[in-house]
Protein backbone atom coordinates (compact mmCIF):
# COMPACT_ATOMS: atom_id res chain seq x y z
CA UNK A 1 0.00 0.00 0.00
CA UNK A 2 1.03 3.45 -1.06
CA UNK A 3 2.11 5.82 2.25
CA UNK A 4 1.79 9.81 2.34
CA UNK A 5 4.65 11.12 4.15
CA UNK A 6 3.99 14.46 6.02
CA UNK A 7 6.45 16.30 7.06
CA UNK A 8 5.39 19.30 9.39
CA UNK A 9 3.15 18.07 12.52
CA UNK A 10 1.86 21.69 12.56
CA UNK A 11 -1.54 22.10 12.26
CA UNK A 12 -1.62 21.75 8.20
CA UNK A 13 0.05 18.66 8.64
CA UNK A 14 -1.87 17.61 11.28
CA UNK A 15 -5.00 18.68 9.00
CA UNK A 16 -3.70 16.87 6.22
CA UNK A 17 -2.95 13.17 8.01
CA UNK A 18 -5.77 13.24 9.89
CA UNK A 19 -8.26 13.81 6.81
CA UNK A 20 -5.98 10.98 4.34
CA UNK A 21 -6.31 8.59 7.94
CA UNK A 22 -9.82 9.31 8.07
CA UNK A 23 -10.27 8.01 4.36
CA UNK A 24 -8.27 4.81 4.71
CA UNK A 25 -4.67 6.04 3.88
CA UNK A 26 -1.69 4.83 5.49
CA UNK A 27 0.15 7.99 6.54
CA UNK A 28 3.56 8.85 8.27
CA UNK A 29 3.79 11.95 10.19
CA UNK A 30 7.67 13.13 10.76
CA UNK A 31 8.38 16.59 13.23
CA UNK A 32 11.36 18.19 14.06
CA UNK A 33 10.37 18.76 17.57
CA UNK A 34 9.53 16.24 20.48
CA UNK A 35 5.68 17.54 19.98
CA UNK A 36 3.54 18.53 17.36
CA UNK A 37 1.55 21.48 17.02
CA UNK A 38 3.99 24.19 15.50
CA UNK A 39 3.08 27.14 16.45
CA UNK A 40 0.05 26.29 18.11
CA UNK A 41 0.84 24.72 21.50
CA UNK A 42 0.53 24.58 25.20
CA UNK A 43 3.88 23.56 27.41
CA UNK A 44 4.38 24.36 31.30
CA UNK A 45 5.82 27.19 32.35
CA UNK A 46 8.32 27.22 35.11
CA UNK A 47 8.28 30.40 35.67
CA UNK A 48 4.43 30.68 36.54
CA UNK A 49 4.75 26.73 37.28
CA UNK A 50 1.51 26.28 35.05
CA UNK A 51 0.31 24.83 31.82
CA UNK A 52 0.10 27.85 29.27
CA UNK A 53 0.02 28.30 25.63
CA UNK A 54 3.05 29.87 23.05
CA UNK A 55 0.21 32.42 22.38
CA UNK A 56 -3.27 33.15 22.41
CA UNK A 57 -5.12 31.68 19.65
CA UNK A 58 -9.34 33.15 18.93
CA UNK A 59 -11.13 31.04 16.13
CA UNK A 60 -14.72 31.00 15.07
CA UNK A 61 -17.61 29.25 14.74
CA UNK A 62 -17.46 30.24 11.15
CA UNK A 63 -14.18 28.85 10.05
CA UNK A 64 -15.83 26.01 8.42
CA UNK A 65 -12.36 24.03 7.28
CA UNK A 66 -11.03 24.37 11.48
CA UNK A 67 -14.51 23.37 12.43
CA UNK A 68 -14.56 20.16 10.40
CA UNK A 69 -11.33 19.24 11.72
CA UNK A 70 -12.33 19.57 15.57
CA UNK A 71 -15.44 17.52 14.31
CA UNK A 72 -13.30 14.84 13.06
CA UNK A 73 -11.02 14.40 15.92
CA UNK A 74 -13.78 15.15 18.08
CA UNK A 75 -12.64 18.00 19.82
CA UNK A 76 -15.46 20.83 19.60
CA UNK A 77 -16.27 20.48 23.27
CA UNK A 78 -13.23 21.18 24.03
CA UNK A 79 -13.52 24.94 23.50
CA UNK A 80 -15.11 27.72 25.73
CA UNK A 81 -17.84 29.60 22.77
CA UNK A 82 -20.32 32.13 23.82
CA UNK A 83 -23.45 31.30 23.15
CA UNK A 84 -23.70 34.83 21.56
CA UNK A 85 -20.97 36.30 19.98
CA UNK A 86 -19.63 39.28 22.27
CA UNK A 87 -17.14 41.57 21.80
CA UNK A 88 -16.01 43.58 24.53
CA UNK A 89 -13.53 46.58 23.95
CA UNK A 90 -12.20 49.17 25.95
CA UNK A 91 -10.65 52.57 24.95
CA UNK A 92 -7.50 52.96 27.30
CA UNK A 93 -7.48 56.57 26.28
CA UNK A 94 -10.98 57.49 26.73
CA UNK A 95 -11.96 54.96 29.32
CA UNK A 96 -15.14 53.94 26.59
CA UNK A 97 -16.56 50.53 27.01
CA UNK A 98 -18.94 48.99 24.80
CA UNK A 99 -19.88 45.22 23.25
CA UNK A 100 -20.32 44.94 19.51
CA UNK A 101 -23.01 42.12 19.38
CA UNK A 102 -23.10 41.27 15.43
CA UNK A 103 -26.04 39.29 15.00
CA UNK A 104 -27.88 37.87 11.80
CA UNK A 105 -27.60 36.86 8.58
CA UNK A 106 -28.63 40.75 7.68
CA UNK A 107 -26.11 42.99 9.31
CA UNK A 108 -29.37 44.73 11.02
CA UNK A 109 -27.12 44.86 14.03
CA UNK A 110 -25.35 48.27 12.71
CA UNK A 111 -28.91 49.95 12.89
CA UNK A 112 -28.99 49.19 16.71
CA UNK A 113 -26.94 51.54 18.43
CA UNK A 114 -26.50 48.94 21.54
CA UNK A 115 -25.46 46.53 19.27
CA UNK A 116 -22.77 48.88 16.70
CA UNK A 117 -19.63 50.53 18.11
CA UNK A 118 -20.37 53.37 19.52
CA UNK A 119 -19.25 57.20 17.71
CA UNK A 120 -20.43 54.83 14.17
CA UNK A 121 -23.57 55.30 12.31
CA UNK A 122 -24.93 52.99 10.17
CA UNK A 123 -23.94 54.60 6.70
CA UNK A 124 -20.34 53.92 8.26
CA UNK A 125 -20.52 50.13 7.54
CA UNK A 126 -21.24 50.33 3.89
CA UNK A 127 -17.46 51.20 3.69
CA UNK A 128 -17.40 47.24 3.74
CA UNK A 129 -18.23 47.25 0.27
CA UNK A 130 -14.96 48.46 -0.26
CA UNK A 131 -13.59 45.13 0.16
CA UNK A 132 -15.26 43.47 -2.92
CA UNK A 133 -13.71 46.30 -5.15
CA UNK A 134 -10.38 46.83 -3.35
CA UNK A 135 -7.42 47.21 -5.91
CA UNK A 136 -4.68 43.64 -5.95
CA UNK A 137 -2.07 45.57 -4.40
CA UNK A 138 -4.15 48.19 -2.15
CA UNK A 139 -3.36 48.12 2.14
CA UNK A 140 -5.81 48.17 5.02
CA UNK A 141 -5.00 51.42 5.65
CA UNK A 142 -5.05 53.45 1.74
CA UNK A 143 -9.00 51.08 1.61
CA UNK A 144 -10.52 52.24 4.82
CA UNK A 145 -8.03 54.85 6.89
CA UNK A 146 -10.76 58.13 6.15
CA UNK A 147 -13.25 55.74 7.96
CA UNK A 148 -12.63 58.04 11.46
CA UNK A 149 -13.48 55.92 14.66
CA UNK A 150 -14.84 52.60 12.40
CA UNK A 151 -11.28 52.32 11.24
CA UNK A 152 -9.65 53.25 15.17
CA UNK A 153 -12.14 50.86 16.39
CA UNK A 154 -12.69 48.13 13.82
CA UNK A 155 -10.84 47.94 10.77
CA UNK A 156 -7.73 48.93 12.43
CA UNK A 157 -7.86 46.04 15.02
CA UNK A 158 -9.50 43.72 12.77
CA UNK A 159 -6.59 44.26 10.57
CA UNK A 160 -3.92 43.45 13.21
CA UNK A 161 -5.32 40.36 15.07
CA UNK A 162 -6.35 38.79 11.42
CA UNK A 163 -3.05 39.59 9.23
CA UNK A 164 -0.70 40.17 11.87
CA UNK A 165 0.46 42.88 9.79
CA UNK A 166 0.02 46.89 10.45
CA UNK A 167 -3.26 48.22 8.78
CA UNK A 168 -0.43 50.67 6.54
CA UNK A 169 1.52 47.26 4.98
CA UNK A 170 -1.26 44.68 5.45
CA UNK A 171 -3.14 43.54 2.00
CA UNK A 172 -6.56 44.52 2.15
CA UNK A 173 -7.49 41.26 -0.58
CA UNK A 174 -7.28 38.71 2.88
CA UNK A 175 -9.28 40.88 4.79
CA UNK A 176 -12.99 39.95 2.39
CA UNK A 177 -12.71 36.18 3.38
CA UNK A 178 -12.41 37.06 7.11
CA UNK A 179 -15.12 39.44 6.83
CA UNK A 180 -17.30 36.77 5.09
CA UNK A 181 -16.70 33.92 6.87
CA UNK A 182 -17.00 35.81 10.12
CA UNK A 183 -20.22 38.32 9.64
CA UNK A 184 -21.13 37.36 6.40
CA UNK A 185 -22.65 34.23 7.75
CA UNK A 186 -24.84 35.00 10.57
CA UNK A 187 -24.52 35.17 14.46
CA UNK A 188 -23.92 31.41 14.65
CA UNK A 189 -20.57 32.13 12.54
CA UNK A 190 -19.28 34.96 14.55
CA UNK A 191 -19.03 33.00 17.90
CA UNK A 192 -15.56 33.05 18.89
CA UNK A 193 -13.88 29.56 20.33
CA UNK A 194 -10.98 29.70 22.14
CA UNK A 195 -9.04 26.23 23.56
CA UNK A 196 -10.91 26.08 27.22
CA UNK A 197 -8.00 23.86 28.93
CA UNK A 198 -5.10 24.71 26.18
CA UNK A 199 -4.24 24.99 22.90
CA UNK A 200 -2.44 21.66 22.52
CA UNK A 201 -5.19 19.60 24.39
CA UNK A 202 -7.91 21.35 22.51
CA UNK A 203 -6.14 20.99 18.24
CA UNK A 204 -3.59 18.83 18.55
CA UNK A 205 -3.83 15.93 21.51
CA UNK A 206 -6.75 14.92 19.74
CA UNK A 207 -5.25 14.52 16.83
CA UNK A 208 -2.84 12.89 17.58
CA UNK A 209 -4.94 10.63 19.37
CA UNK A 210 -6.86 9.75 16.03
CA UNK A 211 -4.39 9.07 14.04
CA UNK A 212 -2.97 6.53 16.58
CA UNK A 213 -6.37 4.73 16.34
CA UNK A 214 -6.20 5.11 12.50
CA UNK A 215 -2.80 3.19 12.63
CA UNK A 216 -0.87 6.07 11.78
CA UNK A 217 2.78 6.19 12.27
CA UNK A 218 4.33 9.72 14.20
CA UNK A 219 7.50 10.02 14.38
CA UNK A 220 9.07 12.89 16.20
CA UNK A 221 12.15 14.37 16.76
CA UNK A 222 12.90 14.07 12.82
CA UNK A 223 14.11 16.97 11.20
CA UNK A 224 13.82 16.67 7.48
CA UNK A 225 17.33 17.43 6.41
CA UNK A 226 17.18 16.49 2.32
CA UNK A 227 14.62 15.41 -0.39
CA UNK A 228 15.62 12.83 -2.87
CA UNK A 229 14.07 13.54 -6.30
CA UNK A 230 14.45 10.92 -9.36
CA UNK A 231 12.59 11.13 -12.78
CA UNK A 232 10.34 14.48 -11.41
CA UNK A 233 9.49 12.75 -8.56
CA UNK A 234 10.34 12.25 -4.98
CA UNK A 235 12.21 9.39 -4.38
CA UNK A 236 13.25 9.66 -0.61
CA UNK A 237 14.03 11.66 2.27
CA UNK A 238 16.86 12.34 4.77
CA UNK A 239 16.32 12.41 8.03
CA UNK A 240 20.07 12.41 8.82
CA UNK A 241 19.62 9.12 10.99
CA UNK A 242 17.17 7.79 8.59
CA UNK A 243 16.64 7.42 5.48
CA UNK A 244 12.91 6.80 4.03
CA UNK A 245 12.71 5.18 0.21
CA UNK A 246 10.18 6.25 -1.72
CA UNK A 247 7.75 2.95 -3.21
CA UNK A 248 6.15 4.39 -6.43
CA UNK A 249 2.84 5.29 -5.34
CA UNK A 250 4.07 7.49 -2.37
CA UNK A 251 3.79 11.01 -1.84
CA UNK A 252 5.04 13.65 0.09
CA UNK A 253 3.41 16.62 2.10
CA UNK A 254 5.66 19.26 3.11
CA UNK A 255 3.79 20.76 5.82
CA UNK A 256 6.94 22.98 6.95
CA UNK A 257 7.14 27.02 7.52
CA UNK A 258 8.52 29.10 4.22
CA UNK A 259 11.93 29.24 5.86
CA UNK A 260 12.36 25.57 5.91
CA UNK A 261 10.47 24.86 2.84
CA UNK A 262 12.63 27.04 0.85
CA UNK A 263 15.75 25.48 2.26
CA UNK A 264 14.52 22.08 1.22
CA UNK A 265 13.65 23.09 -2.09
CA UNK A 266 15.72 25.16 -4.04
CA UNK A 267 14.19 27.16 -6.15
CA UNK A 268 11.11 27.34 -4.45
CA UNK A 269 10.04 31.10 -4.30
CA UNK A 270 8.76 31.98 -0.59
CA UNK A 271 7.29 35.00 1.42
CA UNK A 272 10.67 36.09 2.74
CA UNK A 273 9.09 38.35 5.60
CA UNK A 274 8.06 37.15 9.02
CA UNK A 275 5.91 39.22 11.82
CA UNK A 276 6.72 38.57 15.43
CA UNK A 277 3.97 38.67 18.15
CA UNK A 278 4.43 39.29 21.95
CA UNK A 279 2.65 37.14 24.62
CA UNK A 280 2.65 37.70 28.05
CA UNK A 281 0.93 36.05 30.88
CA UNK A 282 -0.19 37.33 34.27
CA UNK A 283 -0.85 35.38 37.08
CA UNK A 284 -3.42 37.81 38.67
CA UNK A 285 -4.25 37.23 42.44
CA UNK A 286 -7.50 37.03 41.83
CA UNK A 287 -10.14 36.83 38.73
CA UNK A 288 -11.33 39.49 37.17
CA UNK A 289 -15.39 40.76 37.53
CA UNK A 290 -15.26 42.04 34.19
CA UNK A 291 -15.50 41.20 31.14
CA UNK A 292 -19.14 39.25 31.51
CA UNK A 293 -19.92 38.55 28.05
CA UNK A 294 -16.66 36.73 26.60
CA UNK A 295 -13.42 35.47 28.00
CA UNK A 296 -11.21 38.40 26.43
CA UNK A 297 -11.71 41.70 26.11
CA UNK A 298 -9.89 44.14 22.80
CA UNK A 299 -7.89 47.12 24.10
CA UNK A 300 -7.68 50.28 22.14
CA UNK A 301 -4.70 52.52 22.61
CA UNK A 302 -2.39 50.69 24.75
CA UNK A 303 0.53 48.65 23.74
CA UNK A 304 -1.71 45.62 24.93
CA UNK A 305 -4.30 44.82 21.83
CA UNK A 306 -6.39 42.05 23.34
CA UNK A 307 -6.03 40.18 27.04
CA UNK A 308 -7.38 36.77 27.15
CA UNK A 309 -8.82 35.31 30.78
CA UNK A 310 -8.55 31.78 31.52
CA UNK A 311 -9.03 31.49 35.20
CA UNK A 312 -6.97 33.83 36.51
CA UNK A 313 -4.33 33.98 33.80
CA UNK A 314 -4.80 36.96 32.08
CA UNK A 315 -2.79 36.59 28.39
CA UNK A 316 -2.10 39.86 26.38
CA UNK A 317 -1.47 39.97 23.02
CA UNK A 318 0.68 42.29 20.93
CA UNK A 319 0.78 41.35 17.05
CA UNK A 320 2.76 43.07 14.67
CA UNK A 321 5.35 43.68 17.52
CA UNK A 322 8.29 44.44 15.49
CA UNK A 323 8.83 47.85 17.21
CA UNK A 324 8.57 45.97 20.99
CA UNK A 325 9.90 42.46 20.46
CA UNK A 326 13.26 43.54 21.28
CA UNK A 327 12.54 45.16 24.33
CA UNK A 328 13.12 43.74 27.52
CA UNK A 329 10.68 42.26 30.30
CA UNK A 330 12.09 44.92 32.45
CA UNK A 331 10.64 47.42 29.65
CA UNK A 332 7.65 45.72 28.80
CA UNK A 333 5.71 44.14 31.72
CA UNK A 334 5.34 47.59 33.95
CA UNK A 335 3.25 48.96 30.45
CA UNK A 336 1.42 46.03 29.65
CA UNK A 337 0.90 45.66 33.05
CA UNK A 338 -0.73 49.36 33.47
CA UNK A 339 -3.12 48.39 29.89
CA UNK A 340 -4.09 44.98 31.53
CA UNK A 341 -5.04 46.59 34.90
CA UNK A 342 -6.88 49.68 33.48
CA UNK A 343 -8.70 46.98 30.72
CA UNK A 344 -9.87 44.56 33.37
CA UNK A 345 -10.46 47.14 36.15
CA UNK A 346 -7.88 45.37 38.18
CA UNK A 347 -6.83 47.41 41.77
CA UNK A 348 -2.98 46.45 41.79
CA UNK A 349 -0.22 49.10 41.60
CA UNK A 350 2.42 46.60 41.09
CA UNK A 351 2.57 43.62 38.28
CA UNK A 352 1.80 39.99 39.64
CA UNK A 353 3.81 37.51 38.38
CA UNK A 354 4.14 37.36 34.78
CA UNK A 355 6.13 35.53 31.66
CA UNK A 356 6.50 37.27 28.18
CA UNK A 357 6.57 34.98 25.45
CA UNK A 358 8.12 36.29 21.88
CA UNK A 359 7.59 34.17 18.96
CA UNK A 360 10.03 36.42 15.97
CA UNK A 361 8.18 34.47 13.27
CA UNK A 362 4.35 34.13 14.21
CA UNK A 363 3.71 34.75 10.73
CA UNK A 364 4.94 35.80 7.51
CA UNK A 365 3.97 39.59 6.86
CA UNK A 366 1.25 39.61 4.89
CA UNK A 367 1.33 42.62 2.03
CA UNK A 368 0.41 43.02 -0.91
CA UNK A 369 3.88 42.16 -2.01
CA UNK A 370 4.19 39.00 -0.04
CA UNK A 371 1.41 37.32 -1.30
CA UNK A 372 2.43 37.07 -4.92
CA UNK A 373 5.22 34.86 -3.40
CA UNK A 374 2.44 32.01 -1.60
CA UNK A 375 3.15 28.85 -3.81
CA UNK A 376 0.38 26.59 -4.61
CA UNK A 377 -0.21 23.18 -3.39
CA UNK A 378 0.45 21.49 -6.47
CA UNK A 379 4.24 21.91 -7.48
CA UNK A 380 6.51 20.53 -10.51
CA UNK A 381 7.71 17.41 -8.72
CA UNK A 382 4.46 15.14 -9.78
CA UNK A 383 4.06 13.33 -5.91
CA UNK A 384 5.06 16.76 -3.89
CA UNK A 385 2.52 18.66 -2.39
CA UNK A 386 2.99 21.86 -0.23
CA UNK A 387 0.63 23.13 2.97
CA UNK A 388 1.31 25.64 5.39
CA UNK A 389 -0.17 28.35 6.54
CA UNK A 390 1.61 30.21 4.10
CA UNK A 391 0.84 28.49 1.12
CA UNK A 392 -2.07 29.81 -1.11
CA UNK A 393 -5.52 29.77 0.30
CA UNK A 394 -6.27 32.99 -0.20
CA UNK A 395 -6.75 33.12 3.26
CA UNK A 396 -4.89 35.04 6.05
CA UNK A 397 -2.11 32.74 7.75
CA UNK A 398 -4.51 31.70 10.60
CA UNK A 399 -5.67 28.30 12.28
CA UNK A 400 -8.02 28.38 9.27
CA UNK A 401 -5.73 28.80 6.42
CA UNK A 402 -3.34 26.24 7.99
CA UNK A 403 -5.87 23.64 8.05
CA UNK A 404 -7.39 24.38 4.58
CA UNK A 405 -3.87 24.04 3.25
CA UNK A 406 -3.25 20.70 5.01
CA UNK A 407 -7.04 19.59 3.64
CA UNK A 408 -5.96 20.89 0.06
CA UNK A 409 -2.57 19.46 0.28
CA UNK A 410 -4.65 16.05 1.47
CA UNK A 411 -7.00 16.02 -1.31
CA UNK A 412 -4.09 16.74 -3.98
CA UNK A 413 -2.48 13.62 -2.77
CA UNK A 414 -5.38 11.44 -3.39
CA UNK A 415 -5.94 12.80 -6.70
CA UNK A 416 -2.49 11.16 -7.61
CA UNK A 417 -3.25 8.10 -9.43
C1 LIG B 1 1.60 33.75 19.15
C2 LIG B 1 0.69 33.38 18.02
C3 LIG B 1 -0.65 33.74 18.06
C4 LIG B 1 -1.50 33.36 17.02
N1 LIG B 1 -2.84 33.68 17.12
C5 LIG B 1 -3.69 33.18 16.20
C6 LIG B 1 -5.09 33.37 16.36
O1 LIG B 1 -5.56 33.99 17.31
N2 LIG B 1 -5.93 32.83 15.43
C7 LIG B 1 -5.46 32.13 14.37
O2 LIG B 1 -6.27 31.63 13.57
N3 LIG B 1 -4.12 31.95 14.17
C8 LIG B 1 -3.23 32.46 15.06
N4 LIG B 1 -1.89 32.25 14.91
C9 LIG B 1 -1.40 31.59 13.68
C10 LIG B 1 -1.47 30.06 13.76
O3 LIG B 1 -0.87 29.60 14.94
C11 LIG B 1 -0.69 29.50 12.56
O4 LIG B 1 -1.24 30.02 11.38
C12 LIG B 1 -0.72 27.99 12.47
O5 LIG B 1 -0.47 27.38 13.71
C13 LIG B 1 0.34 27.56 11.45
O6 LIG B 1 0.32 26.16 11.30
P1 LIG B 1 1.27 25.49 10.23
O7 LIG B 1 1.07 24.03 10.34
O8 LIG B 1 1.08 26.14 8.90
O9 LIG B 1 2.77 25.86 10.66
P2 LIG B 1 3.59 25.47 11.97
O10 LIG B 1 2.74 25.51 13.15
O11 LIG B 1 4.80 26.36 11.96
O12 LIG B 1 4.04 23.96 11.74
C14 LIG B 1 5.17 23.59 11.00
C15 LIG B 1 5.84 22.41 11.71
O13 LIG B 1 6.93 21.96 10.90
C16 LIG B 1 7.99 21.58 11.75
N5 LIG B 1 9.22 21.58 10.94
C17 LIG B 1 9.90 22.66 10.45
N6 LIG B 1 10.95 22.25 9.73
C18 LIG B 1 10.92 20.89 9.74
C19 LIG B 1 11.75 19.88 9.17
N7 LIG B 1 12.80 20.20 8.38
N8 LIG B 1 11.46 18.58 9.41
C20 LIG B 1 10.39 18.24 10.19
N9 LIG B 1 9.57 19.15 10.75
C21 LIG B 1 9.83 20.46 10.52
C22 LIG B 1 7.95 22.63 12.84
O14 LIG B 1 8.65 22.19 14.00
C23 LIG B 1 6.45 22.79 13.07
O15 LIG B 1 5.97 21.91 14.05
C24 LIG B 1 -0.99 32.64 15.90
C25 LIG B 1 0.36 32.31 15.85
C26 LIG B 1 1.19 32.66 16.89
C27 LIG B 1 2.65 32.26 16.82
Amino acid sequence: MSVVHIVGAGLAGLAAAVRLAGAGRQIALYEAANHAGGRCRSYVDATLGKRVDNGNHLLFRGNREAFGYLKTIGAVDRFLCPNEPAFPFVDLESGDRWVVRPSGLVPWWVFSSSRRIPGTKPADYLAALRLFVAKRDATIAETFADGGLLYRYFWEPLAVASLNTSAERGAVRLLLPVVLRIFGKGSEAARPMIARDGLSESFVDPALNYLQQKGGQLHFTHRLRAVAFADGRVSGLDFGTRRVVFGEKDRLILAVPPANAGDLLPGLATPKEAEPILNAHFDLPEVPSWPHEAPFVGVIGGLAQWVFLRGRIASVTVSAAADHIDKTPEELVPKLWEDVAQALQVTSSSPPPCRILKERRATFSQTPAALLLRPKTRTQYANLFLAGDWTDTGLPATIEGAIFSGHRAAKAAMQLS
